[in-house]
């Protein structure tokens, strides 16, 4: 068993009484390393710093930020330790929140029910281990600012690109951009390992265009082979923060010659947002330029509703955790029929992502989804691998009947 002091315990609750007790309990049972924090922010700042800590007690209910919206911005940060769930709601409620977590891949210890009891507690954190050496070892690299400054002074950011097909007929309706950087050294680096700090350092616009240049530019040469494909960009909520974006945007879609109704805009939320005001202003009036606007990642985050309720979005994007495997897990199947339901209210286009196989295809087919994207349909690809792929992909569709044929 780990030694218990070694443990950095953070406890997050926004009842006063509550971390009190937790902590005289934590105490009791020999561990020493114990902050509290009050709220989500305090939380978060904590996380940060360079001795963060191993296990989180995390309270579900909290006035300003919840327990899941907290979860969603501990996986921005990246955080590498694991949690405990303590919660006075009902142990379904618990539950749907341990596998949302897990959708995260955050280690989860377990759950707790209010009141606490110490020798369940004790039994959790018995639970944690230590990060192995080899787990270590393997941790990703970490690129600061002025990597990526340079990566872009170079050209070494490349965009992919992933079909987003219709369930109904198997047509291409259009691709989403992946920007990708090819590194001299450590090949191709995910955008996990860099937009967070394109974000923090504020090199988060320039990323932007070069990436939202390549992409309508390629659309273009697209459309100028007969391939009309609506072409979607990801776009950060840092990204919003001044007119300029929304100038640069319809600029360079009206130099190009690519119809606002062709690009998508995907917007997450992806950190905490201050101010709302200007994001809101933008993408209205992006919308009233006739772009289209997608929300992303629709479920992983307790503001997505408000954002539905105050932005004109033309599409929803069911996030990957709630689409594979969801014809036989009963949780994210509730996630899954929710947004979709919501979504048709809303009259809203819905796309499902993290379509990875057959089974999850056939679910999309039967609750009428509209779009389908993931591993099942392509993995993202380079634009010169697109039109050989959409051949394949026809015969495909016919070969195994993807759109034809009996539902089970
Ligand atoms: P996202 O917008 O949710 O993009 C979908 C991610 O899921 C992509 O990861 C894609 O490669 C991956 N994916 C696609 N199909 C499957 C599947 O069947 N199973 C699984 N497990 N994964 C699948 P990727 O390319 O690593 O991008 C990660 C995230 O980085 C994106 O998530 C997006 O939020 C962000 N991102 C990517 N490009 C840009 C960009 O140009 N600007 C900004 N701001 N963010 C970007
Ligand atoms: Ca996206
Ligand atoms: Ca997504």
């Amino acid at each position: 068993m780990t030694e218990r002091s070694a443990v950095r315990i953070l406890v997050l609750d926004d009842e006063s009484f509550m971390l009190k007790l937790l902590n005289r309990i934590l105490t009791n049972l020999g561990f020493t390393s114990v902050t509290l924090c009050d709220n989500g922010r305090a939380a978060l700042e904590r996380v940060a710093e360079a001795d963060a800590p191993n296990v989180i007690l995390l309270d579900l209910n909290m006035p300003e930020m919840d327990g899941i919206e907290f979860v969603r911005h501990l996986v921005d940060q990246h955080y590498a330790g694991s949690l405990i769930l303590v919660s006075g709601e009902d142990e379904r409620i618990l539950q749907t929140t341990e596998k949302l977590v897990r959708a995260h891949k955050i280690p989860i210890l377990g759950y707790l029910h209010k009141p606490v009891k110490p020798d369940a507690l004790s039994a959790l954190l018995e639970k944690w281990a230590p990060p192995s050496a080899e787990a270590a070892g393997s941790a990703k690299k970490v690129y600061v600012a002025d990597d990526l400054r340079a990566a872009m002074a170079k050209s070494e950011l490349v965009n992919y690109y992933q079909p987003k097909v219709s369930v109904a007929t198997g047509e291409v309706v259009g691709v989403e951009t992946l920007v990708r950087w090819q590194h001299p050294v450590d090949g191709v680096i995910f955008p996990d390992q860099f937009i967070s700090v394109a974000e923090a350092s504020g090199l988060i616009n320039a990323l932007t265009q070069v990436v939202f240049t390549a992409a309508v530019t390629q659309a273009k040469a697209w459309q100028q082979a007969h391939l009309d494909l609506r072409i979607a960009v990801n776009v950060s909520m840092d990204n919003l923060a001044s007119l300029d974006f929304l100038n640069f945007v319809a600029e360079l879609a009206a130099k190009v010659g690519i119809a606002p109704q062709n690009v998508v805009l995907e917007v997450t939320e992806s950190r905490l947002m201050q101010d709302t005001r200007a994001p809101l202003e933008i993408l209205t009036r992006l919308r009233l330029k006739r772009f289209r606007l997608s929300i992303d990642d629709f479920g992983t985050g307790h503001s997505s509703l408000a954002q539905l309720r105050d932005i004109p979005f033309d599409e929803l994007k069911i996030d990957q955790g709630f689409v594979h495997r969801a014809w036989k897990d009963e949780t994210l199947r509730a996630m899954y029929d929710a947004s979709l339901s919501l979504a048709r209210q809303l009259g809203m286009e819905v796309v499902a992502e993290g379509v990875e196989d057959r089974d999850d295809w056939d679910l999309l087919r039967r609750t009428g989804c509209d779009l389908a994207q993931g591993a099942f349909v392509s993995r993202p690809m380079l634009a010169e691998n697109l039109p050989g792929w959409i051949e394949s992909w026809r015969e495909r569709v016919q070969k195994e009947s993807l759109t034809t044929g009996e539902l089970k």
